[in-house]
């Protein structure tokens, strides 16, 4: 089974993740908990590589690809092996955030499809978790998270609300349209609420 989690910034999807994997492992089911962009040591260098900022001269087309051949190095030594092998998999980010983030940079909508289906091939998520909340709430709690960091907020992080707003939008566009792959979480809700409702998603839709 492969579960991706998506959402804004501070919408708490490692906390969630983690959470989510430990109770799947008391039910005695093999977990890897995985992110993109990363996940293998060459995709957590290209990571390291666009957050640091050393691709900020980038175009949003070369950006796309750099995260797309992440991806693909991701897909082909991590996740496909892990299904094969009848393990589960929960992914912090996947598809749905490139066509959030790079689609709201402008990039064009066919280039993003055919990426993605050069990347993930048929590694396709059963379920996908929209960790949804509003973007004023989302930013206080990642800048909250941040102040006790050094070191500057990395690129994303400090944009503009009007931005994160239509990531959020863009989102939502997807799990209304894609509503058997996706189910919305509202994650302005207590950890516990929020851990709850993914729990009942889970056994409701992947019938674990
Ligand atoms: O989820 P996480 O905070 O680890 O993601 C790292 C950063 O990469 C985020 O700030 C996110 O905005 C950015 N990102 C992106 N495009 C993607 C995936 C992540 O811009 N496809």
């Amino acid at each position: 089974r492969f579960i991706t989690f998506e959402g804004g910034e501070g919408s708490g999807k490692s906390t969630q993740i983690r959470r989510l994997a430990d109770r799947l492992r008391e039910h005695g089911l093999t977990v890897v908990v995985t992110r993109e962009p990363g996940g293998t040591e060459m995709a957590e260098q290209i990571r390291t590589f666009i957050l640091s900022g050393a691709a900020e001269g980038l175009g949003p087309e070369a950006e796309t690809m750099l995260f797309a051949a992440a991806r693909a190095d991701h897909v082909d030594r991590l996740i496909r092996p892990a299904l094969a092998r009848g393990d589960w998999v929960l992914c912090d980010r996947f598809i749905d955030s490139t066509r959030a983030y790079q689609g709201s940079d402008g990039v064009d909508a066919k280039l993003l499809d055919g990426l993605e289906k050069v990347a993930i091939g048929n590694v396709r998520p059963d379920l996908t978790l929209v960790l949804d909340l509003p973007v004023e709430i989302g930013l206080g709690r990642a800048a909250r998270r941040r102040s006790g960091e050094a070191g500057p907020a990395d690129r994303f992080e400090r944009e503009t609300v009007e931005r994160h707003a239509r990531r959020r939008d863009l989102f939502l566009a997807i799990a209304a349209h894609e509503p058997e792959r996706c189910l919305v979480i509202d994650a302005n809700q207590t950890q516990d609420q929020v851990a709850d409702a993914i729990w009942q998603g889970v056994n409701l839709r992947l019938n674990e």
